[in-house]
């Protein structure tokens, strides 16, 4: 066993690290201003993190991407936490794995263009009607002489608005579900409105409605009736990396900002880090950061050795995620009125770590898929040994 990180990953760490510290940190107050990120500044940032190899890092390098494993994905996923969501999107890209199912004329269509950065994706599972019940989704494909027709909606669909092509889970049988790329501009296809959030300045999230929409076959992903498998399989790793490594990023850079806080602050002649009952906020929140992170790398490399890892992720889903919601907490409690006061960006970290719980699975989801999977393999699912 060996828990250290080699000077490549080091020096990986510390490109991301600066290139968050010195160009996305000084636009995140515009962004929570005005509530968007400026194109021309997106485009900026997209084009110098091109430029360092650190745009669609995870897709394989053959295709054009980093060629990362899933640790050194998940050491690079860790430090985008330490800035915004749609910063992360434009400077680092959101290129899902399940488009890495993609073949043929879809490789060329689809794949590459995310890779390059030409074209981005967005992932579109949940109906106002369908949440944790993805399966229960309305929106449905009907096969034609050319390809499919596509009717229904979605809801809550992140980076909407930047986005060129839309993968969509649809109904294709009564119990089967397919997924298909859709691209904006198709005849039929509407964007909704942006639907507004209590944190996540920036990042649109659209309503999508399909009226008739025309789908050539080949915008099908995967075979007909198992692209959605396909795609929840592939989305696993997208769930360790974007939001539990995310959540462990975000919860040391706020734990940061917290230790300097208690170290400085003074009252009653004392800096407020020698009372013990900031101390214990300190504390407890050091230990769950480091348990949370150790637990995303360990699923991580779970991943690496080709073992499945489905549980795992989902432990680390709630544990890094519940971590950040108790870290962030303190923070605004150990800031005291500052931390309420929109001066500073810890009351912007409160608000944006809310989401964490609730999507890709919400805290409830994943905590009964890990009880039922405790009750069918038992120890094995806690005892290494077993
Ligand atoms: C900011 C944001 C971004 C998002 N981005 C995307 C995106 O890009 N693409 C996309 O497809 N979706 C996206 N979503 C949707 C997100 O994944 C869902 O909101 C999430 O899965 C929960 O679904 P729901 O909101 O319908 O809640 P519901 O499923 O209605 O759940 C409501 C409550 O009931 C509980 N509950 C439900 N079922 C059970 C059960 N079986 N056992 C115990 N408790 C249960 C839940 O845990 C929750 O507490 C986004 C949502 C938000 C808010």
């Amino acid at each position: 066993m060996d828990f250290s990180l080699n000077n490549e990953q080091k020096m990986m760490i510390d490109t991301v690290r600066r290139f968050i510290a010195e160009e996305l940190r000084p636009l995140e107050g515009g962004i929570e201003e005005h509530g968007f990120l400026d194109k021309a500044k997106a485009q900026a940032v997209h084009e110098k993190a091109k430029e360092l190899g650190l745009y669609a890092m995870n897709m394989p390098a053959e295709l054009g991407g980093g060629g990362l494993s899933n640790l050194d994905r998940i050491l690079c996923e860790e430090q985008f936490g330490h800035t915004s969501d749609i910063l992360i999107r434009r400077a680092f890209g959101n290129v899902y794995e399940p488009l890495l199912h993609c073949q043929g004329e879809q490789i060329e269509r689809w794949l590459k263009p995310a890779i390059e950065g030409m074209r981005t994706c967005a992932i579109t599972i949940t109906e106002s009607g369908a949440g944790s019940d993805a399966a229960g989704i309305k929106t449905h494909a009907k096969k034609t002489d050319s390809g499919w027709v596509l009717n229904g909606s979605k809801h809550f669909i992140s980076d909407g608005e930047w986005s060129d092509f839309f993968l969509v889970s649809a109904k294709t049988g009564e119990k089967e579900i397919s997924m298909f790329m859709v691209d904006k501009g198709l005849p039929g296809f509407t964007v909704g409105k942006d639907q507004k959030m209590m944190g996540l300045r920036g990042t649109p999230h659209l309503e999508l409605f399909f009226d008739n929409v025309p789908l050539e076959a080949v915008t099908l992903l995967g075979h007909e009736g198992q692209g959605f498998k396909l795609a929840m399989g592939a989305l696993n790793v997208v769930r360790l990396a974007q939001v539990g490594a995310r959540a462990v990023g975000k919860a040391s850079h706020v734990c940061e900002l917290m230790v300097a806080y208690a170290s400085e602050r003074k009252q009653f002649s004392q800096r407020i880090g020698d009372f013990q009952m900031v101390q214990q906020q300190l504390a407890d929140s050091v230990i769950e950061i480091n348990a949370a992170r150790w637990m995303v790398y360990h699923a991580a490399w779970m991943l690496d050795q080709g073992l499945d890892a489905r549980e795992q992720i989902a432990m680390v889903k709630v544990l890094a995620a519940e971590t950040l919601g108790r870290v962030v907490d303190r923070a605004v409690q150990i800031f005291g009125g500052m931390g309420f006061c929109k001066e500073l960006p810890i009351e912007r970290y409160y608000r944006d770590a809310r989401i964490y719980r609730i999507f890709d699975g919400t805290s409830e989801i994943h905590r009964s898929v890990i009880a039922k999977m405790a009750m069918k393999k038992g120890a094995a699912l806690f005892d290494v040994n077993r």
